[in-house]
């Protein structure tokens, strides 16, 4: 269960509210069962990377707690043990993503294997391929450079890549939007997929709403840095009860 309890986060100097200067997200909240999903859905701008950033500890929440299993996260990522790290991972948007280019599929895979689950030799080889197939690419794409792989193959490894650890929550930010829709369904539908298989619980963050639709039970709301309201997917468009999500969803495709 992931918790996230009246976060405030945002950039710049704290003022002497002990606030950012620039104040993104004003009391956000969410709640994440295991096993299961939250959409955040929002316009551009909204706080939706914002709040990645502050569950996974890259941007410190100012006030709030972030929990796993009724366990309390450190605030700053590099103050998390090994542990808390690897329990949460996160994915980005591909334009955002660091697949280095220099270091093959392989090594790309196997470095959290061993970092996370001291797998060295055989054993890191063995999970290395075992990770491929759980993304539905050939073991043979471990001797390949990123550079050598489509848009879509970089988001199946970015996706092993958070597998490896072997977490409990995803953090997914616009992981499809900077792929073709054919290809974007078809990440969706591994995800899908890995949830049933591996029981993998996820947030996932899409502007889109067919998207949120495709992959999500559950959707927030988000509208300048605060919850506007929680709904059920399967209730979308048309049970929003918020005036603001029926102006969002009337307004995007
Ligand atoms: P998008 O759909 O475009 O990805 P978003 O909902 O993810 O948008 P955020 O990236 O969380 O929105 O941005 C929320 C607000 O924070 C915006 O007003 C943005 O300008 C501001 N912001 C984001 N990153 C920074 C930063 N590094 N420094 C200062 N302000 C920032
Ligand atoms: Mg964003």
């Amino acid at each position: 269960v992931l918790e996230v309890s009246h976060v405030f986060a945002g950039y710049g100097p704290l003022g002497a509210d002990r606030l950012p200067h620039k104040l993104v997200l004003k009391d956000v909240g969410c709640r994440l069962e295991k096993g299961c999903n939250l959409g955040v859905i929002g316009e551009s701008g909204s706080g939706k990377s914002t709040l990645a950033r502050a569950i996974a500890g890259l941007l410190p929440p100012a006030k709030g707690k972030v929990l796993l299993n009724g366990e309390l996260l450190e605030p700053a990522s590099a103050q998390r043990s090994k542990e808390d790290l690897r329990r949460l991972q996160i994915v980005f948007q591909l334009a955002d993503t660091a697949l280095n280019p220099a270091r093959s599929i392989g090594d790309i895979l196997g470095r959290p294997l061993t970092f996370y689950h001291g797998l060295k030799g055989a054993a890191r080889q063995a999970r290395i391929a075992e990770l491929l197939e759980m993304v539905r690419l050939p073991r043979t794409m471990m001797h390949r450079l990123p550079a050598e792989l489509s848009g879509g193959q970089k988001q199946r490894v970015n996706l092993a890549r958070a597998l490896a650890a072997n977490p409990e929550v995803i953090l997914c930010d616009e992981i499809t939007s900077a792929l073709d829709t054919v290809v974007a369904a078809a990440v969706i539908d591994l995800l899908k997929e890995l949830q049933r298989e591996l029981d993998l619980s996820y947030v996932f963050i899409s502007h889109d709403l067919s998207t949120v639709q495709a992959i999500c039970d559950e959707v927030m709301v988000m509208n300048g840095g605060e919850t506007v309201e929680t709904l059920r997917a399967r209730d979308l468009p048309d049970g929003a009860r918020h005036p603001y999500s029926r102006l969002l969803f009337d307004s995007i495709p």
